[in-house]
Order: structure tokens, then sequence, then C-alpha cells
């Protein structure tokens, strides 16, 4: 197997368990239930969250553990094969969402990060979510200038 192939059937794997995303159409479906009405891929917002609620000025990312390099997540952790090759890769991609989510809230926005592996429990997502939501806006650590 040359090098390119296995890198490439690699990633196929990573973006295959992306693929199911059931429980977050899930997660959607209950806030829409609730009335909260959000856009989804926000490509106006930089880093193009997932869900955007603009009234609220929540924006939510769902990320995936491995790409994202979620700490501490069985799903984060590194192929055993060309381990420097994804380290620098998904340090990167760590870098880029964080800087992301400082300039959203600089602008004024609050932020919350989904993981995929916390998905596998929508409810206590949905529950974070909600709290996040509703939080009044003097409360919230990331409105304040
Ligand atoms: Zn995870």
């Amino acid at each position: 197997m040359d090098r390119l192939s296995s890198e490439r059937r690699s990633w196929l794997m990573s973006q295959v368990k992306g693929i199911n995303t059931g429980p977050e159409i899930a997660v959607r479906k209950m806030l829409f239930k609730l009335g909260y009405r959000y856009r989804l891929h926000c490509k106006k917002l930089l880093g193009t969250p997932d869900l955007v609620f603009p009234s609220r000025r929540v924006a939510v990312f769902v990320n995936g553990c491995f790409w994202h390099g979620h700490r501490g997540c069985p799903k984060g952790r590194l192929p055993k094969s060309r381990v420097e090759y994804w380290r620098t890769k998904i340090e990167a991609n760590r870098k880029r969402d964080s800087s992301r989510v400082r300039q959203l809230r600089r602008a004024g926005w609050l932020t919350a990060v989904v993981w995929q592996c916390e998905l596998k429990n929508p409810s206590k997502v949905l529950q974070r979510l909600v709290q996040i939501l509703e939080a009044p806006a003097s409360s919230l650590h990331g409105r304040k200038h």
C-alpha cells in the first residue's frame, strides 16, 4: 500500500464516521420544537458555525472528535501510523478552531462546541444548549467587552 492511498483511506474512514449525523439532526429538531429558530452552516459568520441563532447571538459548532482533536476522547486519538503527519494536521485545526471562537466572542457572540461523541447523549447536549440560549445576556462571559 503506498503512502497516498493509506492516507486517503484513513481520511475516508474518519469521514464515514462523521456521516452518521442522526443525533445531530435529533438535537436540531428538538431545539426547533422548543421554539428556537436557527440557521445552518452560516457562511456569513466567521468559521461557518453549524448552528446559528441570530436573535440570541449564539453560534454552535459541531466538531468531529478526530479532525478537531478532542482531548481525552477515544475518538480523538491519533492513528498509529504517520503520527507526526496527523499531529501537525490536527493541531492546525485546533488552532483554527480556537481563533474562530475568540474572534466570534470578541464580536459579541456566545459560542458553544458540541463534540461528536457527546451526541451519543442528545438530551444532555440539548440541556446544555438550552442553558446557553436562555442565559441572561449580562451574565455571559462572552458578551462582556
Ligand atoms: Zn470526543
